[in-house]
């Protein structure tokens, strides 16, 4: 038994007050991440700030028609809310393709983000891992990679961040809103999660001593023509192979605009401007989109296990633009289940 201690914030300033106080503390929201790694001895707070009771589980409009989703929302109320549903179903379909129902709603929108690799090492204390602890060595890279990165990887880690949610938060552009010492700033998307690089055991840019408070989404949503396609071993709970978000504006035939972002691939949701670019003024047909592919993929290098990663993702791109071409997207099983 490892002794921790358990403090509950009232509000965003006592939360930062208390973790200012305390850098060995973490926040715990739904629990479903931090919990496991406490439990497989992987991370070892030495006291746990629940953030529950703060006031950020509101789904609302701006007056400049953008949406904020407060960090503590749950995935499930995210991805039934009218407000996502209608306007931003990519959004709903990701997060349904998610985990269970169970989890989805224990989940928040805030630790969906900051969620840990998968990679079986980094579980697996027994063995060396540069992102548990740094220095010691990546076990994946020779190892069972199946499930780790095709693009981004660095000598260091091959790991992928195993979001669903945070595909489609990358392909709509939102924006990470935290608060911390000096006050509260804006991330972009993009720029929310790392590479590996030579740093594996940073995933993201917040800083210790910061918290999520929100999400906000641009007014554009793509409701019309959008897909998300996850590919995995199981039709149900279990973590992408690989996946793809797709949205596109369509003017008659032709594509006037479109977003392409790959998961299950790399350390962050996996976008190149090159290959949407690829995509603008172009007609909506299987060559535009497998160039498309190409792009996205240009850069990407397999490992002993999961060098079957590239073909297949290339092939889940082509499908996925067509059925979001055609306003015909997929259907997650878990759709109708509350
Ligand atoms: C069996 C299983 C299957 C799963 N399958 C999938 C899947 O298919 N797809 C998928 O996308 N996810 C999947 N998940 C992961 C799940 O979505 C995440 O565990 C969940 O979203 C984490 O949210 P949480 O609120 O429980 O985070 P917690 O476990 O409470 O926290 C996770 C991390 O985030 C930090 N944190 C939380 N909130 C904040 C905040 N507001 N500000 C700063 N730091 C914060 C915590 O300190 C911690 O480090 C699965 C999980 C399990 C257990
Ligand atoms: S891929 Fe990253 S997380 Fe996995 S063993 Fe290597 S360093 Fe650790």
């Amino acid at each position: 038994m490892i002794n921790f201690q358990y403090a509950r914030a009232t509000d965003v300033a006592d939360a930062l007050r208390q973790i200012e106080a305390d850098p060995a503390a973490k926040f715990i929201a739904g629990g479903t991440n931090l919990i496991d790694l406490m439990k497989y001895d992987v991370e070892r707070p030495l006291r746990l700030i629940d953030i529950t009771r703060l006031p950020l589980r509101t789904v609302e409009e701006t007056a400049d028609g953008r949406v904020r989703i407060g960090a503590l929302v749950p995935n499930s109320d995210l991805a039934y809310h009218p407000l996502i549903d209608q306007r931003y179903p990519l959004l709903a379909s990701a997060i349904l393709a998610g985990a269970s129902q169970q989890l989805r709603n224990m989940a928040s929108t805030g630790g969906n983000l900051l969620q840990r690799t998968r990679c079986f090492y980094f579980y697996d204390t027994a063995t060396p891992c540069n992102k548990r602890e740094p220095g010691s060595g990546c076990s994946a890279i020779r190892g069972i990679n199946r499930i780790n990165a095709i693009l981004g990887t660095s000598e260091a880690c091959i790991a992928t961040h195993p979001s669903d949610m945070c595909v489609a938060l990358a392909a709509l552009e939102a924006e990470v809103h935290v608060a911390g010492p000096a006050g509260e700033r804006a991330i972009a998307f993009a720029d929310f999660h790392r590479l590996p690089g030579d740093t594996p055991q940073l995933d993201n840019n917040l800083q210790s001593n910061e918290i999520v408070t929100a999400i906000e989404l641009p007014a554009q949503g793509f409701a019309k023509n959008y897909s998300y396609l996850k590919i995995r071993d199981r039709l149900s709970y279990a973590f992408a192979l690989v996946s793809v978000a797709a949205a596109l504006e369509l003017d008659g035939g032709r594509i006037k605009e479109a977003r392409l972002a790959l998961g299950g691939v790399a350390h962050k949701p996996w976008r190149k401007s090159e290959a949407e670019a690829a995509l603008r003024g172009q007609s909506a047909d299987a060559a535009t989109f497998a160039k498309a592919a190409d792009l996205l993929l240009r850069d990407a290098k397999g490992f002993s296990h999961n060098a079957f990663k590239i073909d297949l993702a290339r092939r889940a791109i082509v499908r996925t633009l067509t059925q979001a071409a055609k306003g015909t997207p997929q259907i997650q099983s878990s759709k109708k289940v509350r």
